[in-house]
């Protein structure tokens, strides 16, 4: 099995789709190798095309303050994207590139074996539910709820959100959006719990 860095090391050099030749920075994912949780959004914008790290504009401040308000903290947690190049203008990604990139992000996980991952918004939740062999609808029906499966031996709940961007974009959902990441936090808990009680 590779390890964060090695996969890292080869995102760096990626020429699978041409997204690398309009991309600034390659933005690989950041975060904890042993995370419970894992964060996937969809793709750079341009703050994180700059800086070469996931959420680091106006979706990832609203992204930094939930989970900070769930007791966590970047740190703790893995932060990726589907897509490790941004889109020219923030485009939707197309369907080659999931398939060129997406694959990154499968051993990224493979590499952390987390008990939660949460999908931001429909083209992650889409890629994840078809290899997890869950069934997308779409992400209006499915935000909010948890799904659980196996994998790598173990259970495995997956969390569809909105993307934040689509929180800011309409403050009416945030109540909502809040609630649902308290009930990220408490499976986290509960989890923690369950540990110390050995
Ligand atoms: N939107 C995303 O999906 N990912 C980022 O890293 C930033 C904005």
């Amino acid at each position: 099995m590779d390890s964060l860095e090695s996969i890292a090391k080869e995102i760096m050099q990626c020429k699978k789709c041409s997204l690398h030749k309009t991309k600034t920075k390659y933005v690989v994912g950041s975060g904890n190798e042993k995370a419970e949780v894992v964060f996937i959004g969809e793709a750079p914008g341009k703050e994180e095309d700059e800086k070469g790290e996931p959420f680091v504009g106006g979706a990832g401040k609203l992204l930094t303050e939930m989970i900070s308000k769930i007791g966590l903290t970047r740190e703790e947690v893995f932060i990726a994207n589907l897509l490790k190049c941004r889109p020219p203008n923030n485009r939707d990604p197309l369907p080659e590139e999931i398939e060129a990139c997406g694959s990154y992000l499968l051993r990224q996980l493979e590499a952390i074996r987390p008990s939660v991952i949460v999908c931001l918004g429909r083209f992650s939740a889409s890629f994840i539910f078809r290899n997890f062999g869950l069934e997308f609808s779409s992400i209006t029906k499915l935000q909010g709820k948890i799904f659980e499966v196996e994998a790598w031996g173990k259970k495995l709940k997956i969390i569809p959100l909105y993307h934040p961007a689509a929180v800011l974009y309409r403050p009416q959902l945030r109540a909502e959006y809040e609630e649902n990441f308290r009930k990220i936090g408490n499976l986290v808990k509960r989890k923690q719990k369950t540990l110390l009680d050995y």
